[in-house]
C-alpha cells in the first residue's frame, strides 16, 4: 500500500479512515493496557505548580487563571460543589515530589519516596539534560527539584469547565506559533521571556491579544482544509504555504480535537450529576468540522509511524523500565512491544521522508522545533489544573513523536547515535497515543449516535 504522505493526509486511495479504524481495534487494548497497568506508564512527572505563564502576566486576571474560567460559569455559588470548574480541575491521589538528583555516573534506578499507592520504583533518568533535537521544553529544565509525580490514571482527561477567555487566550496563542512569517505581533520565539509586558506594562496587553486573536483566526482560515473528508491535495501548496507549515498547523488543530473528543465524551451532565458522552458538545465542536476530524486522523497516523518506528529501539536490552524487579521490568517491555508490533501492522502508515527535504524545507526544521517548543511553554498558561497536566502530556508527546519522526535515523534500533528519549518523553508518547486511540474509539460512537438521531427525527 502506499503511505499516507504528509500532503495527502488521510486519502481513500491509500490509507483511509476505516484502515485506521480497523487499526485502531488491534492498538487500543494493548495501549489501554500498558499505559493503565504499568507504573512506568501510569504516572507523569512533571513541573506542574511551580513554573508561571511565560508568555503574559497571569496574576492580572487577563488570562487562563482559575478566576478568568470561573467567570464563565453562570451563578456559580448555586451549583453542586461536584460541578463547579476548581472542583473539577482538582487533582486526585497523591502528588509525590521528587525525592532529589542521583549522582550522573551512577545509572542505577533509586527507590523513590512516592507514597504507598504510587508504586513507583525507579525516579532516576537523564531528564534533566537538554537535547538540542528537543522539540519540546524538558519539565525540569529550570528546575529539578520541583517535579511532581501524577497518577495519570486517576486524573482522566475529562470535561472541566475551563473556557472563556482564557482557554481562548492560550489557544489562540498556540495557532499564532503556525505563523511562520513575521508578523507585526511578536511571536513568543521573537522576544525573550523578560521581555515581555509584565504588571502595569501589561495594560495594553489586553488589546494587543485581541489584535493577536484575530490574527489567529485568520491565519487558521488560511490554513483551514477544505470541508471533504477525503482530501487528495489540499491546494495550499499553491497558496504559498509550504508543507511543513501545513503539518505544523495539522498538528495543532489535531491535538485540540481530540482534546474537544475527550472533554465532550466524559462531559458531566449538570442535571443528574452523571458523566458520560455529549452529543451536542459533539456535534457543535466536531461533527461539522470535517478538517478537525481529518487533522486528528492525520495525528493518529503520525504518532502510530513514530510508535512503529521506536519498536527496535526499545527493544534493545539497554532499554529498562526503571525497576529492580526483573519481572516486572519483562512485563512492562512485552506491553510495550505489543503496541509498537501492533502499530506496525499498516506498513508505511506516514512517510516523513518529505518532509524538511525541498526548498526552504531544510531550514525550516529549526523554527518547527522552536516553535512547539514554545507551544509547550504556553501549557504553564493553562489555568486548570487537569487541563495543564493533560496538555503538558499531550504536547510532550506530540514533540516526541515529532522527535523520533526527524531526529532518528531508519536504523533507529542500531545507531549509536540515536538521541536519547527520556522517561517523560517515553511516558507522554505512549499516554498521547492512547489518547488519539481514545480519540478515534468516541469519534465513531458519536457517528453512530448521531446517524440514531437523525434517523429518529
Ligand atoms: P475552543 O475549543 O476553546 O476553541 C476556540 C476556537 O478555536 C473555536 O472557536 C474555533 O474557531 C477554533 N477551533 C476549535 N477547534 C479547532 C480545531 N480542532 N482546529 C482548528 N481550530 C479549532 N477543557 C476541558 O473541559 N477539559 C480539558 O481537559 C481541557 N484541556 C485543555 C487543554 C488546553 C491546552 C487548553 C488550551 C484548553 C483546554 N480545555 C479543556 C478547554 C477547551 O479546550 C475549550 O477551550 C473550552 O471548552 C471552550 O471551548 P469553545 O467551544 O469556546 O472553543
Amino acid at each position: 500500500g502506499c503511505p499516507i504522505s504528509p500532503k495527502a493526509i488521510v486519502d481513500d486511495a491509500c490509507v483511509s479512515y476505516a484502515t485506521l479504524d480497523k487499526l485502531n481495534a488491534r492498538v487500543k487494548p494493548a495501549v489501554d493496557d500498558l499505559t493503565k497497568t504499568t507504573d512506568f506508564f501510569s504516572h507523569y512527572r512533571l513541573n506542574l505548580f511551580h513554573k508561571s505563564c511565560p508568555f503574559w502576566d497571569d496574576q492580572n486576571g487577563l488570562c487562563g487563571n482559575i478566576g478568568c474560567a470561573v467567570e464563565t460559569l453562570d451563578n456559580e455559588e448555586d451549583i453542586p460543589d461536584v460541578w463547579k470548574v476548581k472542583e473539577l480541575s482538582k487533582l486526585e491521589g497523591p502528588l509525590a515530589k521528587h525525592p532529589g538528583r542521583a549522582p550522573k555516573e551512577e545509572h542505577r534506578p533509586l527507590h523513590g519516596e512516592l507514597g504507598e499507592s504510587v508504586g513507583e520504583s525507579c525516579v532516576y533518568d537523564h531528564e534533566d539534560e537538554c537535547d538540542e533535537r528537543d522539540y519540546c521544553v524538558p519539565e525540569d529544565e529550570s528546575a529539578f527539584s520541583k517535579g511532581d509525580y501524577v497518577s495519570l490514571t486517576k486524573n482522566p482527561e475529562r470535561f472541566t469547565g475551563y473556557s472563556g477567555v482564557g482557554a481562548h487566550m492560550v489557544w489562540d496563542a498556540i495557532y499564532r506559533e503556525n505563523c511562520f512569517q513575521r508578523s507585526s505581533f511578536p511571536r513568543s520565539a521573537d522576544v525573550g521571556i523578560s521581555q515581555w509586558p509584565r504588571g502595569p506594562a501589561a495594560m495594553d496587553f489586553k488589546q494587543v491579544m485581541e489584535a493577536a486573536g484575530r490574527q489567529a483566526q485568520l491565519d487558521r482560515e488560511r490554513l483551514r482544509e477544505p470541508e471533504t473528508p477525503f482530501v487528495a491535495s489540499t491546494g495550499l501548496e499553491s497558496d504559498d504555504e509550504c508543507l511543513e507549515k501545513r503539518v505544523f498547523y495539522r498538528v495543532v488543530s489535531g491535538m485540540h480535537a481530540s482534546i474537544s473528543t475527550h472533554l465532550c465524551w466524559d462531559y458531566l451532565n449538570k442535571t443528574t450529576g452523571l458523566w458520560g458522552p455529549n452529543l451536542e458538545c459533539y456535534m457543535e465542536r466536531l461533527h461539522g468540522h470535517a478538517d478537525r476530524i481529518s487533522n486528528l486522523y492525520f495525528n493518529y497516523a503520525l504518532v502510530t509511524r513514530a510508535v512503529a518506528k521506536l519498536g527496535p529501539y526499545l527493544q534493545k536490552p539497554a532499554y529498562t523500565f526503571c525497576t529492580d524487579d526483573a519481572r516486572e521490568d519483562a512485563s512492562t517491555r512485552s506491553k510495550v512491544l505489543k503496541v509498537t508490533q501492533r502499530a506496525a501492522l499498516v506498513p508505511n502508515i506516514f512517510d516523513e521522508s518529505v518532509m524538511f527535504v525541498n526548498g526552504e524545507g531544510p531550514s525550516l526544521k529549526e523554527d518547527f522545533r522552536n516553535r512547539f517548543r514554545n507551544i509547550s511553554r504556553l501549557m504553564d498558561c493553562v489555568g486548570c489544573d487537569k487541563c495543564r497536566l493533560w496538555g503538558k502530556v499531550q504536547t510532550n508527546g506530540y514533540g516526541t513523536a515529532l522527535k523520533v519522526l526527524f531526529e532518528f535515523g531508519k536504523d533507529i534500533g542500531t545507531s549509536e547515535d540515536a538521541p536519547v528519549l527520556k522517561r517523560t518523553e517515553l511516558v507522554a508518547l505512549f499516554n498521547t497515543y492512547g489518547r488519539l486511540t481514545q480519540s478515534l474509539m468516541a469519534i465513531g460512537q458519536f457517528q453512530k449516535m448521531a446517524a440514531e438521531a437523525e434517523d429518529q427525527r
